[in-house]
């Protein structure tokens, strides 16, 4: 009885976790009936044991040398036979495919006699003592770590392999201090062993790091009988996909290499043929591949990529698996399967994913005109973005054409130009900076942290290397791979977006039509609601062009900038109620004309609309302008007026901590009769809306609220105001959760709310204690590298900590009133992970950038399955 080793006809493609990808999906091949070589794979088991203690596990190599016996058996030749020697390929693989990163040797065996054989036996010298020197080559690196380059340097095509493998002997026992192993058993236990040690490979630990892949699983080692692709015109050797992995197009698509082996195909080093040639080549083998394929396929249920090797005109499959493919690919081919009746809508839903999506609704460059890029750097948020350069936000926001806002780093004062900019491009931070953060939410392309670049804003230079770009030069940002590039390099709005936009049918384009039946399917099996995060008509008219069905949050802040600074400039230096009245006066007319824009646009949706939140000295010139302004008025021996009375209030309104300071409800209770213009503006609007035969669903949002006290305070104010415009429909009162304290006083706060929105933002800088606008380039980047987070908690919920208050909210909230609703707004609102997690806590909906929704209503599809 097996501990560790399981022939391939006993195992099968749900092993993956004890064979591992290549094994498991060998033995499932092998089952089939399809032509695989024979051999068997020894477990992770085994693999772990082996990291753990240093040696193979007891009785391994007696079940080796049993499973061993069989494949002589099924083959009739014996490793070591000098006459008819079997040869083997010791092969690594695990439970996830991690291309090229472990080790595989090929043509254990041969030695000085069996080298001999294999030419007598194949009637072909060349190829015999090409395959041994092979063999000491790959055994040398792998087992011995002998640097490739000894081998290389040595090579030359057309050397005899005869003397090459003298050669390569010597240059073995230097570096080693002993002969070439004779003893094929000793060869076949070196290579297990030295498979085992690839998993702890630098290259293999990083790209599991990158790739999320636990550390701890360890390789299987599977050991099967040699096919030989390189025995001339009949032979040869190929990778294939039963359909496009690029566009998801239906056919096999490959690449073959006749008279090779396979690691011939991946170095690259001769041209590969298309599978029509192969087709040419060898008509039978082909035909025999196709049908192949077409089972694999079935038993898959799925796109599979392989390896082949024809040998003699007799085809070997060598390894299978559900093969990668590009976002695009990954749609199109979940949509024909379903077509093709081989998988559900549901299970079409299981493979794709809100990444991708968001991936297709980037604008694409076009690939084929872009040149050499300037710089690299991180790519943050994805998309192809061209340009001029603007060195602030002044300038972006001033400019008549598309801008790429280039900074040092960004912070919130940049947000305007971050907003009117094509793109964002710093030369400072990570994945998690500001501009990487803001981008991303407002799907903006985005290329940080190009550490190349040196930014100067004062003289309006951005150096990288020797060239030199000034202000008006025009830049290429791809923010999908990270690269810069100067000068405009051709953009096209991508498919996808198009047809959200409503520019593009469907019925024309594979892709298109596509993601428009799998989102329709999502559609229909998702519980939560997706609202959007829009201040504008014109933001809300896209977002219910994506699919929204309401908005999740109105922004009011955003109606008091550009021209109506001056009036909360009045508002904020009123010494009398007079003056305060008429500057709120001043602003109720232009707050009503945008909600009655907005609701028109949502018109027979609920818009949520959140009273003003941020701290009022935000609408304030900065301090240091002020005061130079304030100092060459004096010194001009001019009146500084305005200036200095706004100088005052800055200075007076200062705060250490202005995210825990005068801002959302405090500001509403202290700064008589604000909100309350805001409420009259919202009912007036609505009242209009009816008048003109609309169906308006305003809601009002009160932010910051830690205490039903204080929500109690808004609300009998905000009732007092709607009964006395007759007109208005019902409005509903309701509150965010986004204080600590407001999450375990949901109870009580229920009493006076008709909804809850969490503002996961603010939930999460508060329930940590730092403040997202400080540390995200302070020390995220470290926090991720040392693991402390494995990703940013504004990016991805913390299910952990913030996500118990959220619980704890819905849970107490609900306690007082089953029907009150709840959602979420914010960043996380349009997070995969994290709409599968409010999915799972009960909201009804949430809420995200126009951009997001799709994503988020997949994505909330997908959380029900
Ligand atoms: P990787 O996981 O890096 O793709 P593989 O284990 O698949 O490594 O092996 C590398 C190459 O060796 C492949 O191209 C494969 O086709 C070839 N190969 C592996 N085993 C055999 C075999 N038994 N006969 C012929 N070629 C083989
Ligand atoms: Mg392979
Ligand atoms: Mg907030």
């Amino acid at each position: 009885m097996s501990r560790y080793v399981f022939d391939f006809i006993d195992g099968n493609k749900d092993l993956k976790d004890l064979l591992g990808g290549k094994g498991a999906n060998l033995a499932e091949m092998t089952r089939m009936g399809l032509p695989v070589p024979p051999g068997f794979t020894v477990t992770t088991d085994a693999c772990r044991e082996y990291l753990h203690t240093g040696r193979l596990p007891g009785g391994l190599l007696d079940e080796v040398e049993e499973h061993l016996r069989l494949v002589e058996a099924r083959l009739g030749r014996r490793l070591g036979d000098p006459a008819e020697p079997l040869l083997l390929s010791v092969r690594s693989g695990g439970k996830f495919s991690m291309p090229g990163m472990m080790e595989t040797i090929l043509d254990i065996g041969l030695n000085d006699t069996t080298v001999r054989g294999l030419a007598r036996r194949s009637g072909d010298d060349r190829f015999a003592w090409d395959s041994y020197r092979r063999l000491i080559q790959m055994f040398g690196r792998t087992v011995h770590g002998i640097p490739g380059d000894l081998f290389e340097a040595e090579f030359a095509d057309g050397a005899d392999p005869r003397e090459l493998v003298e050669t390569f002997k010597k240059i073995f026992a230097a570096y080693t201090g002993h002969d070439f192993p004779q003893s094929p058993h000793e060869q076949l236990y070196s290579a297990i062993s030295a498979v085992f040690t690839s998993w702890n490979a630098d290259r293999a630990v990083l790209y599991r790091r990158q790739e999320g892949i636990p550390q701890d699983l360890g390789t299987a080692v599977t050991v099967m009988a040699m096919v030989f692709g390189n025995h001339g015109d009949r032979s040869g050797t190929g990778v294939a996909f039963t359909r496009d992995p690029a566009t998801g197009r239906r056919g096999a698509y490959g690449d073959y290499l006749p008279d090779a082996q396979g690691e011939d195909v991946v170095a690259g080093i001769r041209n590969t043929v298309g599978l029509d040639e192969l087709a040419r080549l060898d008509p039978a083998s082909h035909v025999q591949l196709l049908a192949v394929m077409e089972k694999l396929e079935r038993r898959y249920r799925d796109l599979c990529d392989i390896e082949f090797t024809i040998e003699d005109g007799k085809l070997w499959m060598l390894q299978t698996r559900v093969g990668k493919r590009t976002p695009a690919a990954a749609f199109v081919i979940a949509a024909q399967l379903v077509e093709e009746g081989t998988i559900t809508l549901d299970e079409a839903l299981r493979r794709v994913t809100g990444e991708q999506l968001a991936h297709l609704m980037f604008p694409v460059f076009d690939p084929v005109s872009a040149p050499e890029p300037v710089t690299t750097g991180v790519a943050a948020s994805p998309g192809a973005a061209v340009g001029a350069i603007v060195f602030d936000s002044a300038a972006a926001v001033a400019a008549p054409g598309p801008v790429i806002l280039v900074r040092h780093e960004t912070n919130p004062d940049d947000l305007p130009g971050m907003i009117a900019a094509q793109g964002i491009l710093t030369a400072r931070g990570g994945k998690t900076s500001h501009a990487a953060v803001v981008a991303r939410g407002m799907g903006k392309t985005c290329v940080c942290g190009a550490d190349e670049a040196v930014v100067d804003a004062v003289a309006g230079t951005l150096t990288i290397g020797g060239t030199v770009l000034r202000a008006g030069d025009v830049i290429s940002l791809d923010g999908t791979d990270g690269k810069v590039y100067a000068g405009a390099v051709p953009v096209r709005p991508s498919r996808v977006a198009r047809f959200f936009e409503g520019e593009l049918a469907s019925a024309d384009d594979p892709l298109v039509s596509a993601v428009r039946r799998l989102l329709g399917h999502a559609g229909e099996v998702a519980r939560l609601e997706v609202h959007a995060n829009a201040d504008t008509a014109a933001d809300a008219a896209r977002a219910r062009r994506f699919g929204a069905t309401g908005v999740g949050l109105c922004r009011t802040e955003h109606m008091f900038l550009g021209a109506r600074r001056e009036l909360v400039e009045r508002l904020i230096l009123a010494d009398t109620d007079q003056e305060r009245t008429a500057a709120l006066d001043a602003l109720l007319p232009l707050q009503r004309d945008d909600f009655t824009a907005l609701f028109a646009a949502m018109d027979g949706l609920p818009v949520t609309v959140r009273l003003i939140d941020p701290p009022l000295h935000e609408f304030l010139p900065p301090l240091e302008e002020l005061t130079a302004r304030v100092a060459r008025a004096e010194a001009l021996g001019e009146p500084a007026g305005d200036d200095a009375r706004l100088l005052a209030a800055v200075r007076r309104m200062h705060e250490q901590n202005p995210m825990l300071g005068l801002r959302g409800v405090r500001l509403g209770l202290v700064v008589p009769g604000l909100f309350a213009m805001q409420v009259r503006a919202v009912a007036e609007a609505a009242a209009a809306r009816v008048a003109a035969g609309g169906n308006p669903r305003p809601e009002i949002m009160v932010p910051l609220v830690g205490t039903i006290q204080e929500l109690d305070l808004v609300r009998a104010e905000a009732l007092r105001i709607l009964s006395g415009i007759p007109l208005a429909p019902p409005i509903r009162i309701g509150t965010m959760i986004e204080v600590p304290r407001a999450a375990l006083t949901a109870g009580e706060i229920a009493r006076s709310a008709d909804f809850f929105s969490f503002g996961t933002n603010d939930l999460t800088q508060m329930t940590w204690g730092f403040s997202r606008d400080d540390v995200e380039g302070a020390f995220f980047g470290r926090y991720l590298d040392l693991g402390v987070f494995t990703a940013s908690p504004f990016e991805t919920l913390d299910r952990t900590g913030v996500g118990q208050l959220v619980r704890i909210a819905v849970d107490r909230g609900r306690a007082t009133r089953p029907d009150l609703t709840i959602g979420v707004c914010g960043e996380h609102g349009g997070d995969p992970a994290s709409v599968r997690f409010f999915h799972e806590a009960g909201l009804d909906y949430v809420s995200c950038s126009p951009y997001r929704i799709p994503i988020a209503r997949l994505e909330a599809a997908r959380a029900t399955l």
